[in-house]
């Protein structure tokens, strides 16, 4: 039978499955001996089943009473006690972190009666009041779900009337008058009292943070993290410690390593006589750690030390939630924490050089998507540039934006396609989607682990926090700074790496990181603005060499010129896996083309090839030579040939308007012969019409020319003394007679150009596996074929009947909203389907023919989750962009290696 709740002293920090993360580092904590406030987890099995079922199994209540009635022994108090009761919170806690995505509620326990014994064992009733409005207002809201303005506005009349500044200039008379007006807003709002029982209130709470997990901010967030839905959250019930008994208490978040430069050292907030969320809500500005030492030389000692052992047990950097109560330390949370992409790496290596980690696991702690982030450029420190002021750097990038002030705003302007910087006081979980759709956030509170820094970090956006000098009113749309007022759609900058925050737009400069790519790592250490940023590209480099050394797939890149094939070759290309030729056909020489279609004799026909073949042959000539020694695979000509052509309905127009006016002459003849040419090749359906090997088959001499021109600049390649590994790939074959018929052409021509020049010419021939069919027949298609290239743009295309230039636009946001996909097929390859191909046609091409060379050509040859499933299936090499080419090194290193790491999400 399941087990639905654990204590902390069950469980451990791989367990965060059934225990959610939070639970589950509890739980190790606790394990550790750190002191850690006892408590237990509800399990994310027993809310997966209360979302299936729509109730929570019976047993997880009778789990409950248990582990509640083990609680009590354990503190020697009990729920809710009327002398000296046990006050808990109810805390959210999935696998994955959601930051403040979900409900929390706490001082559960507290009534009518027990706020009495609250006030006798603190010896203070203010606090206790305080805490009982705190109960109400938080249970009110995230339980009852009453509007919370209500009590926003009760409390605010009330300072209002007894005229408080702040609310904790209220004392206890106002706060216990207070707590009766609370009552009365839910009496009113739900048509019952605010539960008296305890247990009641536990009861409810729990089933609330379930709820949570389903909320709409909880989804969007989700959706854009890939966290799949169905995983659920747990619930972890803890004994509530204060940091808000006076000032010799407090609360706190810290972090090992500085999570955005990856600095070793403490770093943190601290909030003396306060509740943890004060901190997150970055409502207050805090004291750093230093301060923290100053004011509690004893807490911070055990603070320090419970840092080094955590950071040593889990061997990377743990953020850290902790509370001082009365001069003792409690802690609350712990959990592997993000950090920036420059932190990752830095993080990584210097874990290695503590031999704490190996260089297979440091490989693991970073990812392409980091190292993508990376080689963004930066602001040009030479420009002329006007700073404003100087906040936190809370998440680095150079972000150049219009001013906007709300999250709304910034989610319409941003699809209007306009780049905007979401400015907030400080924000909380509602202002998610303007954070998704702004290019950076800034704010005028709150420290680097304040929701607006935390959530930011976790997307990868630029952000700037506590900005104290800025006064932000939200309400009036603008920005104070000094004299200078800034409105909305206004151009700001911000650099989330120094925090610096300037007017109008700065110019950007290439990341060090590029540099180092390009020029090699003397060159970019040489020009290395400072020692952080030596670091940074010698932990790159570290890492990068690792993963070359590690990796099984080879690498290589889409390149169509030769400017490309040079870019690629210095990021680390080994070969070009496609060179499209249809580019080589646009401009000057589409005039070649056309006359190529219209050819009513093979004679025309012939001579518009012969004009073709010299520029293709200098074409291929110049790729060969920048790829002088490594495979070079070129594509036979693949989209429909009426691309070529002008559009339909403009020829249309214009040979009306001719007629219409009278007009005659050759001009008006040949648009005539156009436009019968045009309607002739006009398909309904062009993606799945006469292209690929479908033209060389019909069209005479096209691919002919195009083979010939290989030909011919592979002999002159060898006649100059180089190594040209030219590859002949033929596009969009379905059967195995299209591939005949394309072979045995190819290999008369190879022989002919062999016998003329007088050289051996080696060009292996394969195909595209990019349909169905061919990836079903691979047996038969590697009799004929030396190598396959998977062409998974069009394998995904017709293997789901997705128009890849329509649907993702069209409809993708709400099959991604309706659960039906979680991430574009065409974007990450579906494993399942296209990927179950492509398993088939590797198995089966390598049966039939065991040297057979297999790569992937599609885009997902890029996409860091695709790579580690071409990895898994067997390919040979991934090719794709060469912007991507230095993150798919990474990546194929990091598939190498992969399950040694820990889990840094
Ligand atoms: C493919 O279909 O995956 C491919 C690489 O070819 P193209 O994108 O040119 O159709
Ligand atoms: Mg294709």
């Amino acid at each position: 039978m399941a087990k639905y709740v654990y204590d902390f002293s069950e469980g451990n920090k791989d367990q965060k499955d059934l225990l959610g993360g939070k639970g589950a580092n509890l739980a190790e904590m606790t394990r550790l001996g750190l002191p850690v406030p006892p408590g237990f987890i509800i399990t994310t099995e027993a809310c997966r089943e209360y979302m299936t079922s729509g109730a929570l199994p019976a047993e997880v209540r009778v789990e409950v009473t248990m582990a509640l009635r083990r609680l009590e022994d354990a503190v020697g108090r009990s729920l809710g006690d009327f002398h000296d009761p046990l006050l808990v919170s109810v805390r959210s806690g999935a696998k994955f972190s959601m930051p403040g995505m979900m409900d929390t509620v706490l001082n559960i326990g507290l009534n009518d009666a027990s706020v009495q014994g609250l006030a006798k064992f603190s010896d203070d009733e203010r606090f206790a009041w305080d805490s009982y409005r705190r109960l109400i207002q938080m249970f009110g809201k995230t339980v009852l779900d009453i509007d919370g303005d209500k009590f926003a506005h009760a409390l605010d009349a009330m300072k209002h009337v007894r005229g408080a500044a702040a609310d904790t200039d209220l004392n206890a008379k106002d706060l216990e008058e207070l707590v009766e007006q609370f009552k009365t807003i839910v009496r009113d709002e739900t048509g019952r009292e605010f539960p008296q029982h305890p247990r009641e209130q536990l009861d409810l709470a729990i089933t609330a943070v379930f709820n949570s997990w389903n909320t709409d901010r909880a989804r969007l967030y989700r959706r854009r993290e890939r966290i799949p839905n169905d995983l659920g959250t747990a619930v972890n019930v803890v004994t509530m410690v204060f940091g808000n008994l006076g000032s010799d208490s407090g609360t706190g978040v810290c972090f090992t390593r500085d999570p955005s430069t990856g600095m070793t050292g403490d770093y943190g907030d601290y909030l003396p006589n306060a509740q943890g969320e004060d901190v997150v809500a970055g409502i207050r500005n805090t004291l750093s750690l230093a301060d923290f030492e100053k004011l509690d030389p004893t807490s911070f000692a055990d603070l320090r030390q419970a840092m080094r052992r955590l950071e040593t047990h889990y061997r990377d950097l743990c953020d850290i939630e902790f509370t001082v109560e009365r001069g003792k330390l409690w802690m609350l949370q712990t959990r592997v924490g993000k950090r920036t992409a420059a932190a990752a790496f830095r993080i990584a290596t210097q874990l290695v050089d503590e031999h704490l980690i190996t260089l297979d696991e440091a490989l693991e702690r970073v990812t392409g998507a980091q190292l993508s982030k990376l080689m963004f450029p930066q602001f040009d420190s030479e420009a002329k540039r006007t700073l404003l002021a100087t906040g936190m750097a809370a998440s680095p990038g150079a972000a150049v934006g219009q001013v906007v002030f709300d999250s709304v705003t910034a989610q319409a302007w941003a699809a209007e396609g306009k780049a905007v910087i979401l400015v907030r006081r400080e924000t909380n979980p509602d202002d998610l989607g303007g954070m998704i759709a702004a290019v950076g956030v800034l704010t005028s509170r709150g420290g680097k682990t304040s929701h607006a820094a935390v959530v930011a970090r976790g997307m990868g956006t630029t952000c700037v926090v506590g900005a104290e000098k800025l006064d932000v009113n939200v309400k009036a749309k603008e920005i104070k700074v000094g004299k200078r007022v800034i409105g909305e759609g206004e151009v700001i900058a911000i650099d989330g790496s120094t925090g610096d925050i300037f007017l109008g737009d700065v110019p950007v400069v290439p990341s060090p990181v590029v540099e180092y790519l390009e020029e090699g790592l003397e060159v970019a250490l040489a020009h290395a603005a400072d020692e952080d940023t030596r670091d940074l590209v010698e932990a790159v480099d570290r890492i990068l060499t690792h993963a070359d050394g590690v990796r099984r797939l080879r690498v290589h890149a889409n390149a169509d010129t030769a400017e490309d094939a040079h870019r690629a070759r210095i990021w680390g290309a080994q070969g070009i896996g496609l060179c499209r030729t249809e580019h080589m056909f646009l401009g000057e020489r589409r005039v070649l083309i056309e006359r190529l279609i219209l050819a009513n004799e093979d004679a025309e026909r012939e001579a518009a090839l012969a004009a073709l073949l010299p520029l293709q042959r200098a074409d291929f000539i110049d790729i060969l030579e920048q790829m002088d020694g490594l495979p070079t695979t070129i594509r036979l000509i693949d989209p429909p040939l009426h691309e070529f052509l002008p559009d339909l309905t403009e020829m249309s127009v214009k040979v009306a308007l001719a007629a219409e006016r009278g007009e005659t002459g050759a001009d008006v003849e040949r648009d005539k012969v156009m436009l019968a040419a045009v309607q002739r090749m006009h398909e309904a359906n062009p993606m799945l019409g006469l292209r690929g090997v479908r033209l060389g088959i019909v069209v005479p001499g096209l691919f002919a020319l195009q083979i010939r021109a290989v030909a011919e600049a592979a002999a002159q390649r060898l006649r100059d003394g180089g190594k040209p590994h030219a590859e002949i790939m033929i596009p969009l074959a379905a059967s195995v007679m299209e591939l005949h018929l394309i072979r045995d052409e190819a290999e008369e021509i190879l022989a002919e150009v062999s016998a003329a020049e007088g050289v051996e010419l080696h060009i292996p021939i394969g195909a595209m596996i990019e349909l169905p069919r061919a990836a079903l027949t691979a047996d038969r298609m590697a009799g004929v074929a030396e190598f396959f290239s998977f062409g998974t743009n069009d394998l995904t295309q017709t293997t789901w009947g997705f128009s890849r230039d329509d649907v993702e636009s069209a409809f993708f946001p709400e099959y991604t909203e309706r659960g039906v996909i979680s991430v574009s097929p065409f974007e990450t390859v579906d494993r399942s389907g296209v990927g179950r191909l492509v398993r088939i046609a590797v198995e089966e091409g390598r049966a039939a023919r065991p040297d057979i060379v297999l790569g992937v050509c599609g885009e997902h040859g890029g996409d860091p989750e695709s790579i580690h499933f071409f990895h898994e299936v067997g390919l040979d090499y991934v090719s794709c962009s060469p912007f991507r080419v230095p993150v798919a090194r990474l990546e194929a290193g990091r598939a190498s290696v992969s399950g040694l790491g820990s889990d840094t999400r």
